[in-house]
Order: structure tokens, then sequence, then C-alpha cells
């Protein structure tokens, strides 16, 4: 077998075990949520549309070119776009993964929320997972200016949070993306239980002790 086949029958079966789990644990719902990963040669597998994550067929990934042409496998996701724009600007990563996870929509729908960081660091592992979280302001669904909004965002940050919509969180491998998603969900909700009580976010210096 080729390099490339092995490498690719790997993140096909990568893809359709980290779909499955994200669905188990319910971070995941009907055929919402998207997860892509990059081959050596560029190319991209990806989720199709209507899809459910909990129940992925590697066969049926969506492949996609390095210029982003849809190549075979199923129809692809019209959210194809927000994975390109992640990897058009971060270049180094491997992998992207969309959800509408609960607390994280619940999150950027509050009013008076920082756009540039919208959460604070309540914990070591969210500030070495996350780092910085922008908000992208709401597009409908598809919408082609969503692209152009995210990709602004992405130069900075590997994670961003979709308003009234989800995250999008970009990793140099797969589980690296799977990971900080669930850590950026984690963080959401714990910001959510705290509502209400005084809190003590990580200080400036404990955040940049951790690079
Ligand atoms: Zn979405």
């Amino acid at each position: 077998m080729s390099a490339l086949l092995s490498e690719t029958t790997k993140l096909r079966d990568q893809i359709v075990s980290v779909g499955k789990s994200l669905f188990d644990r319910g971070l995941t719902f009907g055929s919402t949520g998207n997860i892509s990963a990059r081959l050596s040669n560029g190319e991209i597998l990806m989720t199709p549309t209507n899809a459910s994550l909990g129940s992925l067929e590697p066969g049926r990934l969506s492949r996609f070119s390095a210029e982003g042409v849809h190549i075979d496998g199923d129809k692809p996701t019209k959210e194809a776009f927000l994975h390109q724009c992640m990897y058009c600007k971060r270049t180094q990563s491997g992998a992207v993964v969309h959800l509408h996870s609960t607390h994280s929509v619940a999150v950027s729908i509050l009013a008076n929320i920082d756009p540039e960081d919208v959460l604070p660091p309540l914990t070591a592992y969210y500030v070495m997972r996350v780092g910085s979280l922008p908000l992208v302001p709401y597009y409908p669904p598809g919408d082609k200016a969503l692209a152009e909004a995210v990709a602004a965002r992405a130069e900075k940050s590997h994670a961003v949070l979709l308003a009234n919509h989800g995250p999008v969180v970009a990793g140099k491998t797969l589980l690296d993306a799977q990971y900080a998603t669930e850590e950026l969900e984690e963080t959401a909700k714990l910001y959510l239980l705290l509502h209400g009580h005084r809190t003590r976010p990580l200080t400036p210096e404990q955040r940049r002790a951790l690079g």
C-alpha cells in the first residue's frame, strides 16, 4: 500500500471515530457539525452534507483538491468554506472541527461578551488548548461573507466562535482540533455555571507563563 493511501485510510477511519465519539457524548446532534482533515498532498477529507457524525462511513467522506474543488465522495456540506478558510489562513493546521455544541452556542448568544476574546482564562488547559477566542458576527448559514469574516480572525487565532451558531477550531492534528473544541465547550459550560458568582480567572502573569 502506498504511503498516501495508508495515510488516507487512517485519516478516514479517524474522522469516523472522532465523529462517533462527539455524537455519542452529545457534543453534536442531528446532522449538525462537521469534521475535516488535510492530507500531506494538500487534499481535504470532510464529513458530507446531511450526515450524522454518529454514523459516518469512511468511503463516503467528501474529498476536495488542495484548491478546494470537490473530487469525490458524497455531496459536500454547505459549511465546507468554513473549513477551507481556516486551512487557507492556518497553513500548519491538519484538521478542523465545527460543532453546534450547546454551551458554546449559548455563550455566542450572550449580550455584552468581548468580541475580541469571548471567554476569560478560567483554567490553564483552556489557555493552552484554545488561547484566545474571537467572535465572528452573525451571518446566515452558507453566506460567503461569513468566510471572509472567519478568515480575518483565523490569522490570529486557531479557534473562532460564530455568533448564534458555534465554534470552528483548527488543530495541528485531528486529535488536537477535537481536544481544543472539547476544552472550549467545557469552558463555555463553566462560564455559564459561574454566572452571577464572583470569579477569579487566571491573572495576566499566570496566563503569560503558559506561553
Ligand atoms: Zn454550523
